[in-house]
């Protein structure tokens, strides 16, 4: 469903992604884990086009992004329908804190995707309910848990029904009691075969969801593979040292 092909991105003279490529098939979870600083969240972003990739080729749904020379989208039209398939889950959760979960879930839905808004609504229930937040639909994100905020972050995201989900650590920011409630409905989606792409720091996590893990060190990957051997038998030093400096 999603294919990276030899992707590079600077920012001025500093080089941070140097020629990364990796595919995810339908319903892969491919956990992305690395050091601060080796280009995991540059590279979510570049693959969502929040960010101007320097070169490379993207390849969404089968559709290949077009772009100019210098990486930028050349396409607008394109890049707007490829974002409604991508649904990316940040480290702080940035719903819209004016706004009730309800109607977090289902403005895009309503005003990018031109979904009628009833309709919208009911799907934004089903979503809040089964991310476990079926009595908040009214209430405002600053009243809710950090475990809750993601959540409902979730549930907005899939409100898209996006093709592939993008987490940057989806639970970095939360105190360490709610990592398990956001880590559960990430198992569930996983379960259910949504394609994800998943950077997390997580290492138990990333072993037991994902078919595919990527480790990138200074904006390369220095190794890949199934969880069983990234985890349980690393071949480069870096990755040994890596993996023995978070366990
Ligand atoms: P972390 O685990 O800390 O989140 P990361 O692997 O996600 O790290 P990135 O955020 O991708 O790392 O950053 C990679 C490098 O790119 C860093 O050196 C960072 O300072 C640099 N960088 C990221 N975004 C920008 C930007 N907008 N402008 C300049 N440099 C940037
Ligand atoms: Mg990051």
């Amino acid at each position: 469903a999603i294919k990276v092909e030899d992707l590079h991105k600077s920012f001025g003279q500093l080089e941070v992604l140097k020629g990364v490529s990796l595919t995810a098939c339908k319903g892969d979870v491919v956990a992305i884990i690395g050091g601060s600083g080796s280009g995991k969240s540059t590279m979510l972003r570049c693959i969502n086009f929040l960010e101007t990739p320097s070169s490379g080729k993207i390849t969404i749904g089968g559709e290949l992004v077009e772009m100019h020379a210098d990486g930028s989208p050349s396409n607008r039209r394109q890049i707007e329908r490829i974002r409604t398939r991508l649904a990316m889950v940040f480290q702080q959760f940035n719903l819209w804190t004016h706004r009730s979960l309800l109607e977090n879930v289902i403005e895009v839905p309503v005003h990018v995707l031109k979904v009628p808004k009833s309709q919208a609504i009911v799907r934004a229930h089903e979503l809040l309910e089964r991310v476990g937040l079926g009595d908040k639909a009214d209430t405002y994100p600053a009243y809710l848990s950090g475990g809750q905020q993601q959540r409902a972050a979730i549930a907005r995201a899939l409100a898209v029904d996006p093709s592939v989900m993008l987490f940057d650590e989806p639970t970095s920011a939360l105190d360490p009691e709610l990592v398990g409630e956001v880590l559960t409905v990430i198992r569930d989606l996983a379960a259910e075969g949504r394609t994800m792409l998943l950077v997390t720091h997580e290492m138990k996590f990333a072993r037991e969801v994902a078919n595919h893990v990527v480790y990138l060190y200074e904006g390369r990957i220095e190794e890949q593979g199934p969880p069983a051997e990234v985890f349980g038998n690393p071949k480069s030093d870096r990755l040994k040292q890596f993996l023995s400096s978070v366990a």
